[in-house]
């Protein structure tokens, strides 16, 4: 049984389907990436899997922890095993930590709430979590408040909280994004360690494909809200089959910058459109350089091989796609 499956998910707001019909899994110590540019879908995905998912929003579909479906369990029972079986990472650790409250106090807390620690218990065993997350001077830090901590630090925080209770699955939400580059290999190669250790899932959301290629094990690439793809990284990274991988990977490689600006251009033709502005039918046919005329209609997800394709006109095909210039413009 898989330790995370993910069935059918849907998200709504006023109308709008902002993610529909995702599926998935995740099994105990594999490492699936979730990518795709932000608007696609991913960070709603993973909110609505732990029933985080803002005002106004709603989700359908399963999101199963093993044999408990989060997004069917009533509201305490779902605040149970977050935390305890599923445990969350996010990119900003200053908006997951409580400003007024010591480190030490946090960490221990979901012990004392899960595993029914003592206060005293629960504060041994923080300052051990913190050591495990190679915070120097343990016990000095348990003191602190996360102001006093630099990002690298507070985001190790975060983990020896995701670790605390042995969870099944982590879900880490761009984990190194808001840290400094030279910090941010570090945290990863400690959040690879620590995902070994504990021989946990972990559904790992980012943009990073270098970090994908050297942590990672299955890919799932989202774009408007679906899955369009998905496969072992090595087949994924080496022989992309959407156009929209095909361009993530194109993209990850190839910096351009303005010249009139010095910006860097978006890497990828266009942009991701805003909720409920996506083109029918395929939502990346208005960026895709191999749309035609079929792709006005949705492609079925189809599995190939080890993998699951959503195009109509697959990179690698050997025929010519029908309704493709040779300039890749619809006929
Ligand atoms: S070829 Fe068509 S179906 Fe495939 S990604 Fe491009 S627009 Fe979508």
């Amino acid at each position: 049984m898989a330790a995370l499956s993910v069935r059918d998910l849907s998200v709504r707001a006023q109308g709008l389907e902002l993610v529909r019909d995702v599926s998935f899994e995740v099994h105990s110590g594999e490492r699936v990436a979730l990518i795709g540019e932000s608007g696609s879908g991913k960070s709603l995905t993973a909110m609505a899997i732990v029933g985080l998912l803002g005002r106004g929003l709603s989700a359908s579909g399963e999101a199963r922890l093993g044999d408990e479906d989060l997004l069917g369990v009533s509201e305490r029972r779902r605040c149970q095993l977050r935390g305890d079986r599923i445990a969350l990472i996010f990119q900003d650790p200053m908006t997951a930590l409580d400003p007024t409250m010591r480190i030490g106090r946090q960490v221990g807390e979901a012990l004392r709430q899960h595993r029914g620690l003592s206060r005293r218990q629960a504060a041994e065993a923080a300052v051990k979590l913190l050591a495990r997350v190679e915070i120097p001077d343990p016990a000095r830090y348990a003191h602190s408040y996360p102001h006093q901590l630099s990002g690298g630090l507070r985001q190790r925080v975060m983990m020896a909280i995701a670790i605390s209770c042995d969870p099944d699955v982590i879900l880490a939400d761009e984990p190194t994004t808001a840290l400094d580059v030279t910090v941010q290999r570090r945290v990863l190669e400690l959040l690879d360690r620590l995902v070994r250790e504990e021989g946990s899932a972990l559904l790992l959301i980012t943009h990073d494909l270098a970090v994908v290629s050297e942590m990672c094990d299955r890919v799932v690439t989202m774009y408007g809200g679906r899955v369009v793809e998905s496969g072992s990284v090595e087949s994924m990274l080496t022989a992309p089959q959407h156009p929209y991988t095909d361009a993530l990977l194109a993209a990850s490689s190839a910096v351009s910058i303005d010249g009139a600006s010095g910006e860097p251009l978006p890497a990828i033709a266009g942009s991701v459109p805003a909720a409920g502005q996506f083109p029918p039918g395929c939502p990346y046919r208005d960026r895709c350089p191999r749309a035609s005329q079929q792709c006005t209609t949705m492609p079925p997800l189809e599995a190939v091989g080890d993998r699951t394709v959503a195009c109509w006109h697959p990179v690698g095909r050997e025929e010519p796609a029908a309704g493709i210039t040779t300039e890749g413009t619809l006929k």
